[in-house]
């Protein structure tokens, strides 16, 4: 039995013709669900009870739980219990333009990038679409506040769960559901090249971000196993595609690694790389975590880094930290708990 928070209105529509409703009765349900909030079918007034009823056979209407929050300045953790015992985290982050969610899309990944934490445990499963968006609702709940910005950069790789990501964002967009603008959502990916295309396609309003990590196959190869699959150049050429037809600006995130990616050379590389594109470049300070080896870059050179982006003319900005004390920050955030 399906969830009733992974279907979304037009998928919804199709139900209520085919059971001889009315289509409008969608748009009704949404509302109670994600403008209301209420929940029980219950208490879900001017629906029929014959209606009621079928929607009671038809879906599951339960909930994942949370199962535990941790809070820093500026941000709250919160750890997920799924229905299978399954466990993911999302973060939440206050901004001075307004509150975003980081949320997970699969339970453990498989892409093995060498310095994450979330990947040391393999893919158990994808998320469920009900599971991504009720992280939201929830979350909207505990917090009694609306949530602005959401980016899926949480555990998992979202284009590895397309369809179940796809339909969380149709639900999070719609109108007449959580009603997130679409430029207030990120999607990022470390590089799966066919679901590069098919976004492009599916969701040209949407952000992508890119993890690229490295200026050059060689050193990607070393610290991201999905870039044997796609070279650097085919993955640039699906982001130019991508900017082509959307006529958006791409990000690309850039982890520092001490000694890695991190060297003049590897600046004046990436800048030559990327010179031309639409794009801004997100250094992200490496958040060293007790199980994997890499070490921070120190201040100095990600600054030398950034100068040199600049003076070859590309967008950067260094990311500002969050929740590395409640291990909240990019990298941290683990499937299993012990
Ligand atoms: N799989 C997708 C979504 C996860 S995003 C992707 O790769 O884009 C999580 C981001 O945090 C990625 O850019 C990832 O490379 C980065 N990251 C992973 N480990 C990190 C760490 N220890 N410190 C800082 N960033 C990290």
């Amino acid at each position: 039995m399906k969830n009733i928070f992974s279907i979304p209105r037009n998928d919804l529509e199709n139900y209520f013709i085919n059971i001889n409703d009315k289509k409008f009765r969608a748009t009704q349900i949404f509302e109670f669900l994600y403008k209301k909030r209420i929940y029980d079918i219950n208490n879900m007034n001017n629906i029929g009870n014959n209606i009621k009823e079928k929607l009671r056979h038809d879906f599951d209407f339960s909930f994942i739980k949370i199962k535990l929050k941790q809070e820093d300045k500026d941000v709250k953790k919160y750890l997920f219990e799924l229905s299978d015992g399954n466990l993911i985290e999302s973060v939440l982050m206050y901004h001075d333009y307004g509150i975003s969610i980081c949320v997970s899309s699969q339970v453990g990944c498989n892409m093995g990038c060498a310095f994450c934490e979330s990947g040391r445990l393999k893919k158990i499963r994808n998320l469920e679409t009900y599971e991504v968006v009720q992280q939201i609702l929830l979350i909207e709940n505990d917090i009694k506040e609306r949530i602005s910005h959401v980016v899926v950069m949480g555990i998992g790789e979202p284009f590895d769960n397309y369809d179940n990501i796809m339909n969380f964002i149709r639900i999070i967009n719609d109108p007449k559901g959580i009603d997130i603008g679409a430029r207030h959502i990120t999607v990022s990916t470390c590089g799966i090249v066919p679901k590069i295309k098919e976004f492009t396609n599916d969701f040209s309003q949407v952000n992508l971000a890119i993890s690229l990590h490295a200026p050059n196959d060689t050193i990607r190869n070393k610290i991201m196993p999905i870039s044997k699959a796609y070279k650097l150049n085919e993955l640039m050429n699906s982001i130019k595609d991508y900017i082509k037809i959307t006529n958006r600006r791409v990000t690309f995130e850039y982890i520092m690694l001490e000694n890695i990616n991190d060297t003049n050379e590897c600046a004046k590389e990436l800048s030559n790389l990327l010179k031309g594109i639409n794009c801004y470049v997100n250094l992200i300070p490496y958040n060293e975590t007790e199980n994997i080896g890499f070490k921070r870059t120190k201040k100095m050179q990600i600054l030398a880094f950034y100068d040199i982006l600049k003076k070859n003319g590309i967008n950067v900005t260094i990311r500002k930290e969050f929740g590395s004390k409640v291990d909240a920050a990019c990298g941290q955030l683990r499937s299993n708990q012990n």
